[in-house]
């Protein structure tokens, strides 16, 4: 690839994961906008990104007495971190003018990553980028409305030569109808501004459950103002009625993709019925290795791979690993006052809580989890948030916080799930455990954090995992790659993949932590060799480039 030669590229994301500190991420699909930022600023590639600048954010969960979990919006403040461009555009909305000033964040390492705020004096809609994520239709589409149509025309008058549209999941659609609405606006028909759109376009999607992709009433489209001078005929050709986000990016792009090998497959069965969408390739998502492995891990992991193997690289591989142990020890031990025990199995486990995370399976059958947790041979960290408006998650998180009060000196749940506490669960555990329902996890990236700490992963044959598993060479896995489709109802599955997780757990991991050290070390450096180059954020942007933007 001639990186003198690229297309610049403008990328679009309702979510940042940048830092802890600040809320303009919820989870997963920010960690991974945040990651390829930082990576696009590290290597120099053009490309802008653009996004919104959160009041409020995603929700601070709490934990009370009871144990159950309740949400908590705060007001924060970040413009330490921003300056500000000069820049404001506007968006109708409602048939009102929002305007929206422009931001760029100035810090992080990140490439040009512009904000656009509407809580300004000019506006009476300053509750657009309030919440993330937040409670009604209206407020979503108004949102990506912000996202799409302001992004654009901030990129307009900013004067950046985009060639390539980057749509990281379906919110940035309407970005699409205001490439649209510029080309009819220059003369072209509808189907000539249609058919030279898509060949700006590039689409990521990241759900596989049909739930997850987002759709709204055409009527409440038009009400709004979203579909920026498109007929409703127009709007039902490139996203149905109701119209569907996921479809409409399909249309939209030339080109799409899975965020894993196997999501690809998945989401190429999901969508084969949609006419006219574009082709999903697979391009497996990587991480951002400064921000999630610590300086020491960087340096061995470095040395392993050139081969290069001192007699006591396998000593200072371990005690960097305690050393990260210790240091969530201590964590732990301020935030929940529990003192876990650095010469027992850790396992660490912190997930968004739903429903096909299966974040308490662990826990189902009690005469075998029980005196595991009562001797103290394992020991659990958990943690995640449930979306405020999910009932059914919130009641999971309420289940492992009851877990952990019945097994007071083993099982931990460390409330409001962040970046501070993902960097220290995929540092300082012994395993990382992942059981999802097959194939409904995309690709995580947790697990690439732990894989390349020399956290050992434990997990179900899905999303990047299948990619890199090594059986007990650098981690284990379980399930058999069975999924949803081998069982007729999902307890069958639940408990098929409940007697596999036992299995390898009694009598892999447990035994080969207590009495075979000296290969936990072998399957820690395997796992680190083998994971830090694939994973790494640079094979990603090489990826989006070669495979996407330039074909
Ligand atoms: C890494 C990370 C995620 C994404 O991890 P998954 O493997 O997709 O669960 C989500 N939230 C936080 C805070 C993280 O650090």
């Amino acid at each position: 690839m001639d990186k003198n030669n690229l297309p610049n590229v403008a990328y679009f994301c309702m979510e940042y994961a940048l830092d802890s500190a600040i809320k303009t991420y919820a989870g997963g699909l920010g960690i991974l906008a945040g990651d390829y930022m930082k990576g696009a600023g590290d290597n120099n590639y053009p490309m802008v990104g653009l996004g919104i600048k959160w009041k409020q954010g995603y929700t601070d969960q709490y934990i009370n007495e009871k144990g159950k979990a309740y949400d908590s919006y705060v007001n924060t403040d970040y413009e330490d971190c921003l300056e500000d461009t000069g820049v404001t555009v506007n968006v109708t909305i409602r048939e009102r003018k929002v305007y929206c000033k422009v931001w760029k964040v100035n810090k992080f390492g990140v490439c040009p990553l512009y904000l656009l705020d509407t809580d300004i004096p000019e506006n009476e809609d300053t509750w657009i980028c309030g919440q993330l994520y937040g409670w009604f239709g209206e407020e979503r589409i108004a949102q990506e409305m912000v996202l799409g149509i302001g992004g654009v025309r901030a990129l307009r008058v900013l004067g950046y030569p985009a060639e390539v549209y980057h749509f990281n999941e379906g919110h940035a659609v309407f970005a699409g109808f205001e490439l649209l609405r510029e080309k009819i606006e220059k003369g072209f028909s509808f189907k000539e501004a249609y058919e030279a759109t898509r060949k700006e376009v590039v689409f990521t999607t990241h759900t596989p459950i049909i739930q997850g992709n987002e759709s709204h009433p055409i009527d409440r489209l038009m009400y709004m103002g979203a579909n920026n001078g498109l007929t409703i005929e127009q709007l039902v050709e490139i996203g149905g009625a109701p119209f569907n986000m996921t479809v409409a990016a399909l249309r939209l792009s030339k080109i799409t993709n899975g965020v894993a090998q196997l999501h690809k497959e998945t989401s190429n069965k999901m969508w084969a019925h949609i006419e006219d969408a574009s082709k999903i390739i697979g391009i497996t998502n990587a991480i951002h290795l400064p921000t999630w492995v610590g300086e020491e891990m960087l340096k061995l992991g470095k040395e392993l791979a050139q081969g290069y193997t001192t007699s006591d690289i396998n000593n200072r591989l371990w005690n960097a690993h305690i050393k990260n142990k210790e240091a969530l020890i201590d964590f732990v031990y301020e935030r929940n006052g529990v003192k876990l025990d650095k010469d027992k199995l850790l396992i660490g486990f912190s997930r968004r809580a739903a429903p096909y995370k299966r974040s308490n399976l662990i826990f189902s059958d009690k005469k075998v989890i029980e005196p595991l947790l009562k001797s103290g041979k394992i020991q659990i960290v958990f943690s995640g948030k449930a979306h405020p408006l999910d009932d059914t998650g919130k009641e999971i998180v309420q289940t492992i916080v009851r877990f952990s009060k019945e097994y007071p000196n083993s099982v931990v749940f460390l409330q409001n799930y962040d970046m501070a506490i993902g960097r220290m669960l995929t540092n300082g555990s012994d395993v990382w455990l992942n059981n999802p329902r097959r194939p409904l996890e995309a690709s995580g990236t947790s697990g690439m954090k732990a894989a390349i700490n020399g956290v050992l992963n434990l997990s179900i044959l899905d999303g990047w995992w299948p990619e890199a598993c090594r059986e007990e060479i650098n981690g284990w896995s379980f399930g058999d790659g069975k999924g949803v489709d081998d069982f007729t109802t999902l307890d069958e599955l639940d408990n098929h993949d409940l007697k596999s997780l036992y299995d390898v757990l009694l009598n892999k991991v447990i035994p080969t932590y207590y009495d075979y050290r000296d290969k936990w070390i072998e399957m820690m450096k395997s796992s680190i060799v083998d994971c830090r180059e694939f994973f790494a954020i640079e094979r990603m942007l090489r990826e989006y480039y070669e495979l996407m933007y330039m074909v």
